[in-house]
């Protein structure tokens, strides 16, 4: 198989479709939410009764348009409505009121690793604005389909990438990013289980060196990342089986199936519907305007990328710390917060990824139930950088100690349990003195050249400290001492 395989290119392109997180629906003020009772968020505009009108909800508008900024797309000024019409139990009008020739952000690209961890660019064709259909709902009556119209006229935005990506590893982590980014900017809950993030994959497969495309097939039905990722492998090694048995490929829509992991045709391009777009009557033409352009990106929060650059470039961190996080907005805005207190970037980045990390997850939290704030973190890093404290106490003994005094200073803290560390020259030649005075044999034999013994007596010493001594003063002075 590996061989028939590297045969072959994969091309791929996705079609994302993102919910709004709006209070109310795309043209009506039905609330917008998931997991309501049945056909309870459903008025008669939903419902597309003669003699309603849509109303445009403006924060639709205001989402798509900092979704193509921090895309980098070019936000289209003069756009109009448009109606795709087609029947199915769950689109009660009869028609999607959708984008067609004017999309409100067109170009742009994303960033994404291929296999190896190299960024590409990915490019966007489009976004448009669209409302949701209704759900049908075929798995909880045993004879009958059931229509839950809560989701019909939910605001969408969809993502149209060019054919850019090459494998299954780089879709995913596309739509990692895409995630990342709609979450970031608040548009979108990103959730795939629920249905608010979907995403329809276009894939084809052609010989290497070839300079059209082959012929493509969009599976859709995916409902997590990696199944997304599954149904890719899984159509390119059937596509290739097709190609290598001597077939062709119909262009064609399939279904994944995840419990078999395998697509089925759903229907063929020939039996394709016919959309028939028109430009929506009931809607007026929109115009975005430079200022409504220039106010939303004033409220651009700072972006996962942004931060990147900012972590790897400017505050030294190693790509994976970075990436760590910025993967999470909450996390990344705590460490924001922390390194505004302290400039120990990498010491602050362990603590975000080692202890804080541990902690939350042994708890099951999120950073935003965090007790101890960014100051606070701060502080307790500055003594370890200053020698007052050392890093295993500082885990062990005062950052336990501050969960439970939210309210106390890691410095109270650590002289109350007497654990600052000693670096004061006086008393660790005291301790130096007790060494030599309980190991005379050792210190003698380190004078004739067994240098080996220094850890023997280094370790004594912080013995005899308990464990107070400042190790690296107690080091230089110990040699010094032994030296003489
Ligand atoms: P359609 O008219 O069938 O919807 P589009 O041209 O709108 O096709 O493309 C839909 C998606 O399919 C886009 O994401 C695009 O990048 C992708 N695509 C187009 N051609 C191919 C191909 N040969 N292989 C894989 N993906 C493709
Ligand atoms: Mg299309």
């Amino acid at each position: 198989m590996s061989d028939k395989r590297d045969k072959y290119e994969v091309v791929i392109g996705l079609e994302v479709h993102a919910q709004m997180l709006t209070k109310s629906k795309a043209y009506s003020n039905d609330i917008n939410e998931y997991g309501a009772v049945p056909n309870t968020n459903v008025s008669v505009v939903s419902l597309g009764h003669p003699g309603t009108l849509p109303v445009m909800n403006k924060k639709t508008i205001e989402n798509a348009i900092k979704l193509g900024l921090a895309l980098n797309c070019d936000i289209t000024e003069n756009q109009y409505f448009a109606r795709k019409n087609y029947f199915y139990p769950d689109l009660p009008k009869g028609y999607q009121i959708t984008q067609d020739t004017t999309p409100i952000c067109t170009g742009g690209y994303v960033i994404v690793n291929d296999e190896d961890g190299v960024e590409k660019k990915i490019g966007l064709t489009r976004i448009h604005m669209e409302e949701d259909a209704g759900k049908s709902i075929h798995d909880i009556d045993v004879k009958d389909t059931l229509v839950d119209l809560n989701r019909a006229g939910v605001p969408l935005v969809e993502i149209v990438s060019e054919p850019d990506l090459r494998s299954s590893t780089e879709a995913y982590n596309y739509l990692m990013e895409m995630r990342k980014l709609v979450r970031y900017l608040e548009i979108c809950d990103g959730n795939m289980e629920e249905g608010s993030l979907r995403c329809d994959a276009n894939i084809s497969v052609r010989l290497k060196g070839a300079s059209e495309f082959g012929t493509k097939v969009e599976v859709k039905n995916m409902n997590s990342m990696r199944n997304v990722q599954r149904a890719i492998e899984f159509e390119i090694g059937r596509q290739i089986d097709v190609l290598e048995n001597g077939g062709t490929l119909e262009q064609q829509s399939r279904q994944y199936d995840a419990l078999k992991n395998v697509t089925h045709a759903m229907r063929s391009k020939e039996a394709a519907n016919d959309y028939r777009y028109f430009p929506e009557p009931d809607l007026q033409p929109l115009k975005v305007t430079k200022d409504q352009i220039e106010s939303v990106k004033a409220e651009m929060p700072a972006l996962p990328r942004e931060l990147f650059l900012k972590y790897t470039k400017e505050l030294g961190l190693s790509e994976y710390d970075a990436y760590i996080l910025t993967d999470n907005k909450s996390i990344a805005l705590y460490y924001e917060e922390l390194i505004k207190h302290t400039n120990l970037f990498k010491l602050a980045a362990n603590w975000m990824m080692g202890d804080i990390k541990s902690y939350l997850n042994s708890q099951g939290k999120e950073i935003s139930e965090f007790p101890l704030s960014p100051v606070r973190i701060a502080k307790l890093i500055t003594l370890i950088n200053d020698g007052k404290i050392s890093s295993s106490i500082a885990s062990q003994k005062i950052f336990p100690a501050m969960l439970e005094n939210t309210d106390k200073d890691p410095l109270s803290i650590a002289e109350s349990l007497n654990l600052i560390q000693d670096s004061n020259e006086d008393s660790i030649l005291g301790f130096i003195d007790e060494v030599k005075k309980q190991h005379p044999t050792e210190v003698e034999r380190y004078k004739n050249g067994e240098k080996q013994l220094i850890g023997f007596l280094m370790g004594q010493l912080m013995k005899i400290s308990k464990g107070k001594a400042d190790p690296k003063t107690a080091n230089q002075i110990l040699r010094n001492e032994l030296e003489k």
